[in-house]
This record gives C-alpha cells, sequence and structure tokens, in this order.
C-alpha cells in the first residue's frame, strides 16, 4: 500500500463500520435538541459532566471532537486558514485552532459536515484539563457572549498523588456545577436517574476494557485502525446507544479472537502507538500491514475508560473530574510511563512508534523518558514520528514512511524474520 498524505483507515469489523450511523445519529440528536429548545451544553470530555448532562436531560456537545470530524471531512485546512487570519499561532493546539476557525467561519455552510454544531445554551469548562482546552472555552466565552458560563478551577494532581482533600474539592465543584445546571437547564437533578446514567456509563467502561483485552490475543482482532470506536466513549458515555454499540464490538472481537482471526493474515510484528492518532490520516495504522505489521494497543484509547463506584454516583464523577486528564497526559511522567511498559508487556510488543506530536506538548512531554525505559526495561525498540494529530502540514509522508520501512527492517532483524 502507498501511503497518502490524509486518508482514511481500512477497517474490518462489521460492528466498527457501524459506528457512522451512531456518528450521524449523534449529531442528528443534538440539532433536534436545539429545535425543540432542550439546553444544549458545550464541554470538553473526559470530566464526569458528560453523566450529569444526560441525567438532567440536558444535550452535551464537545467542540473538541468536533475537530477529528473536521478533519475526517477535511474541513481543517480551511478552518485554520481563518484562525491564522485572527492572529493565533501555528504552534498551538490544533484542536484550538480548528475549533476557534469552526466558530468564526460560517458555521452551517453546505460545506460543513453532518450539519455543523447546534450553537452553545451553556459553555462548561469543568476544568482539571491542560491550558489549550481551558483557553478554547475563553474564546468560546467570546463569540457566544449570550451563552451562560460555568467554569471551575480543579488542580491537576498526578493519578499516585490524589488525596482525600482533593476529592472534597472536587466534589465541592461537582456540587457547585449541579446548582448551575438546574438554574440555567431548569430541571431537578434525580439521583436515582444519576445513578442509571452512571450504571450505563460503568457498563461502556466494562465493555471497553474487555474489548481491549482480546486485543492481547495472537494475532490480535481489533487494530488500531478500528479505534474510531471510541467516538461512543467521548459523546455517549451514560447511555444505552453506547452500551448497545460496545456489545455488538465486544462480540464481534470475542468471536475473531476465539477462532484466531487476526487483522491480517500473516501478524508478524506486535505495535504500539503513543499520542494521540493522526486524525486527517488514519490509514497510517493501515501502512505497517505491508510488512506484517500491527498496531495492537496506544496509550490513548486507555484513557478513555474509568470504572466507577456505581453506588457513590457524585463521589465517582468527583473522582473521575480529578483522574481522567492525568491518565492520558503527562501530569506525572512516572505513571505515563508505567503505563506504556504495562500495556507493551501485556500485549507482547515487538516495536513502539512514539509520535511526537508538534501541537499537543501535555501528552508528548516525557516520551524521550518513555524511549529509554522501553529499551533499557522491556528491549522494546522505539521509532519517533514527527506529525500533529491534526495539521498534516506538520506531516511529511516520506519522512513516515522512510523512518517506518528502516523501523521495520530492524525489527525483523531483531526477530529474525525471514
Ligand atoms: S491535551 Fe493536547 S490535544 Fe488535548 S487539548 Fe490539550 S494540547 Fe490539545
Amino acid at each position: 500500500m502507498q501511503a497518502e498524505k490524509t486518508r482514511k483507515s481500512t477497517k474490518r469489523l462489521k460492528s466498527a463500520k457501524e459506528l457512522n450511523r451512531v456518528v450521524i445519529e449523534y449529531y442528528q440528536e443534538c440539532h433536534e435538541a436545539k429545535r425543540r429548545g432542550k439546553p444544549l451544553g458545550w464541554m470538553p470530555p473526559m470530566n464526569g459532566a458528560i453523566e450529569l448532562c444526560y441525567a438532567m436531560d440536558i444535550q452535551p456537545v464537545f467542540p473538541e471532537n468536533w475537530s477529528p470530524v473536521c478533519a475526517a471531512f477535511g474541513l481543517t485546512p480551511r478552518n485554520f486558514e481563518i484562525t491564522d487570519g485572527l492572529g493565533y499561532s501555528r504552534d498551538l493546539c490544533g484542536y484550538l485552532r480548528n475549533i476557534t476557525g469552526y466558530v468564526h467561519g460560517d458555521m452551517h455552510g453546505s460545506h460543513v459536515p453532518l450539519g455543523g454544531l447546534p450553537e452553545p445554551v451553556m459553555l462548561l469548562s469543568p476544568g482539571g484539563g491542560c491550558v489549550p482546552v481551558m483557553k478554547i472555552f475563553h474564546i468560546l466565552e467570546r463569540r457566544f457572549p449570550q451563552a451562560k458560563v460555568f467554569y471551575a478551577d480543579l488542580p491537576q494532581v498526578a493519578v499516585e498523588d490524589i488525596q482525600q482533600h482533593h476529592l472534597d474539592y472536587a466534589l465541592h465543584e461537582m456540587g457547585r456545577l449541579i446548582a448551575f445546571l438546574e438554574e440555567a437547564g431548569g430541571s431537578r437533578l434525580d439521583m436515582d436517574r444519576l445513578k442509571e446514567v452512571v450504571v450505563l456509563s460503568d457498563k461502556a467502561c466494562a465493555l471497553w476494557d474487555e474489548i481491549m483485552t482480546y486485543r492481547r490475543n495472537i494475532p490480535t482482532p481489533f487494530s488500531a485502525a478500528e479505534i474510531g470506536i471510541m467516538f461512543v466513549m467521548v459523546t455517549r458515555q451514560g447511555t444505552q446507544t453506547a452500551v448497545d454499540f460496545l456489545t455488538a464490538v465486544r462480540d464481534e472481537v470475542k468471536e475473531r479472537a476465539q477462532a484466531g482471526i487476526g487483522v491480517i493474515e500473516h501478524e508478524k510484528l506486535r505495535l504500539f502507538w503513543d499520542n494521540i492518532p493522526l486524525w486527517y490520516n488514519m490509514g497510517v495504522f493501515n501502512y505497517f500491514e505491508k510488512m506484517g505489521g500491527v498496531v495492537v494497543a496506544e496509550t490513548y484509547s486507555a484513557a478513555w475508560s474509568l470504572r466507577l463506584d456505581t453506588e457513590h454516583p457524585l463521589e465517582a464523577l468527583a473522582l473521575k473530574s480529578l483522574m481522567s486528564y492525568p491518565m492520558v497526559s503527562c501530569v506525572s511522567v512516572k505513571k505515563r510511563k508505567e503505563m506504556v511498559l504495562k500495556a507493551c508487556r501485556e500485549y507482547a510488543i515487538d516495536g513502539a512508534i512514539l509520535h511526537r506530536n508538534k501541537s499537543c506538548v501535555p501528552i508528548t512531554l516525557g516520551q524521550m523518558d518513555i524511549k529509554r525505559a522501553l529499551e533499557e526495561e522491556l528491549g522494546v525498540p522505539s521509532v519517533i514520528i514527527d506529525a500533529d494529530h491534526m495539521d498534516d502540514q506538520n506531516f511529511s509522508i516520506a519522512q513516515f514512511e522512510t523512518r517506518v520501512d528502516a523501523f521495520m527492517e530492524m525489527l525483523y532483524e531483531r526477530k529474525g524474520i525471514e
């Protein structure tokens, strides 16, 4: 296969192909909510606010998740141009650059897929994320001055350092968020309903973990080329839709694993991908296949699943609001290194691809430490690929191919593959 600068991935799972329907229905639901006058809140993912919204009949919308959709539909260059014209630096996070350009352009023009995003009634910024996430919401506040704004200033604490006083504070902020949603959304939080939503959210996480476990099989039945299924973990946590979709994926992956059906016929090398995928070119995950390589695990996918204490839903969501972001970023290099090493052991990884992501410093930090630890502690070699999760101008396909080909040849030699 000849790689291209922008390309969709080749998918093998029937259930993963169903994702298109789930994506379309989600955006239809957002537009329908707007038409019916249902309160609609824009928010970052990974913080426990999604479960509150679904429990309180508020429609959650994710500008961050909209960026991969724009990248997949080729809308990103136009959005970047608008952002550049506004004077923002090209070195900023691609999510920030994309959403800034999108909201300052024609949000519902004929070139915009899925009808675009319906304008927000509320802007929810529950904190705990990186600086660009915070700045995205400052930009949105200026762009949509009529929207009601909630802001919480949660600390970034390494997962292993979270103490009771952090939890108490997060719980207090959760209480403030509920009071805000009740007033702005006009309905009281029903704790029984919240419990139901948290149970569904936890079920989705359990299914996600199970799906990931089958990827340990040799050959693996599921590769990173299908990782777009993570859409439901971002936008649908706490709904029956997520549970039904992931159940179908789990059943198919399990069946393939039990039947010994791999992603490709002759799996020779098992690879790990660190950092966010290239949303404009998910096809790079298939590039390794020509030499029998399959990406069987990634750092990014691990961050979307966090089991919840369903007996204590509010406390569970408060903990989630503290834990989600440090699980994916480098709040603790030590923890992230441990996560990568653990995954490489569990998934029998032969080599790691470290995506040095130009526009995401929080996740790229610490990669040299990870590279060294992989080699010294596990004897797993790695290669650094310079790219960007959103901007294809920061990605050279020729350099990618040259580095990957040389890396794969070195892995062949190490494993004694003919
Ligand atoms: S974690 Fe990285 S990709 Fe995500 S918003 Fe922050 S800078 Fe951007």
